[in-house]
């Protein structure tokens, strides 16, 4: 079966999905695409080749009988509308993240889902899908250093154009608030604090840059993230996890250690794309597999909504200078399969 695809947004990321599926990945077809800028839509389309139709309303591509499943990956405040409706036409839908803009969105995409009894939702929570982080996960797995105790992370990218207020929290770490929860099976975080350290002279004018964010989980493991998106040097993603027994890291992206003029050094990537490309790849291989075979296996609606809470925690804290309860009702059945 060849899944039909629509996707709903051809900006940035929109157009990297659908040259993805279009160009390296097998069993599935761009049949629709839809943006609020038709010529952007149409230019995606001729300059990739397509057969797929352009919908000036992205219901209507959801509606479509020509399409299988859905792709949102349009501005984040539209993701909402558009998963539910998804959800309404009992379509699978693959939504970037966020899955929606406040916590409570998220929940109500959770409670229709939950009520057409049937999981067709997937998060962009592309992390999961690294082959690091897998590695890494496989480590934790396999039991050998016994429990998790405390986890040391980083998430530095050079510079951050565009960013403002509390974007660190809420748009990029948001990918260590999935990652790190999926890391330790699902132990819920129950608190967040935020410190506020000395502001690098190098970000925007007002940027709180950088951000050290402490999480406690249920079963009380300690995680400490450094946020950093100014930090000039490269896009640097580190998590070291000490257990009872050892220590595990993620291993650093390949690169060939150069020993020159009286240096040994080795490649620091600049960009998220390079970082987390083949990432991507998996992600979107693995969702159309599923969706071909009527199933979902990746990050879940209820994990969107666990990020979004998590997220606003952690802005409260900043704000507050405190340390702020995460209260997460308990994980529907539901979702746990
Ligand atoms: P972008 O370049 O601004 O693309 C968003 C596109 O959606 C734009 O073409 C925008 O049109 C269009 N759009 C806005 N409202 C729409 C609507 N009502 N219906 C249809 N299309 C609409 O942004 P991006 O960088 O691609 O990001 C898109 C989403 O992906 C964001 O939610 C972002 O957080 C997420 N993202 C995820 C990752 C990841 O690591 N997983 C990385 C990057 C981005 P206009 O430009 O005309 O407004």
């Amino acid at each position: 079966m060849v899944v039909r695809i629509g996707v709903i947004g051809t900006g940035a990321i929109g157009r990297e999905h659908i040259r993805r599926i279009s160009e390296r990945l097998k069993g599935a077809r761009v049949v629709a695409v839809n943006d609020v800028d038709r010529q952007q839509a149409q230019a995606v389309v001729e300059t990739l080749g397509l057969e797929a139709r352009i919908h000036d309303d992205g219901n209507a591509l959801i509606a479509s009988s020509e399409v299988d499943a859905v792709i949102v990956s349009s501005w984040g405040p539209t993701h909402e509308a558009f998963v539910l409706a998804a959800i309404a036409a009992g379509k699978p839908v693959f939504c970037e993240k966020p899955l929606a803009v406040t916590a409570q969105g998220c929940r109500q995409i959770v409670d229709a889902e939950m009520a057409a009894g049937r999981k067709l939702v997937q998060v962009g929570f592309m992390r999961r899908f690294d082959f690091a982080y897998r590695q890494l996960k496989q480590v934790l797995d396999s039991g050998d250093l016994g429990e998790a105790l405390i986890l040391n992370c980083a998430h530095r990218n050079p510079e951050a154009p565009g960013f403002s207020g509390d974007m660190a929290l809420t748009d990029s770490c948001v990918h260590e608030f999935d990652v790190l929860r999926w890391l330790l099976d699902n132990d819920d975080y129950v608190s967040a604090q935020v410190i506020t350290p000395r502001r690098t002279r190098l970000s925007e004018a007002e940027l709180q840059d950088p951000h050290v964010i402490l999480l406690r989980t249920r079963n009380g493991v300690h995680i400490s993230i450094e946020s950093f998106v100014n930090c000039r040097y490269g896009y640097d993603i580190q998590c070291q996890v000490v257990c009872e027994m050892g220590t595990a890291s993620l291993p650093e992206p390949a690169s060939v250690p150069v020993r020159h003029e009286a240096r040994l050094s080795r490649e620091v990537l600049t960009n998220w794309k390079d970082r987390f490309l083949t990432a991507f790849d998996v992600e979107f291989q693995e969702w159309i597999d599923a969706t071909a075979a009527g199933e979902m296996h990746g990050p879940s609606a209820w994990d969107g909504y666990v990020v979004a809470v998590t997220s606003d925690a952690c802005v409260k804290a900043k704000h507050s200078g405190r340390i702020e309860p995460i209260e997460l009702p308990e994980r529907p059945a539901f979702y746990r399969s």
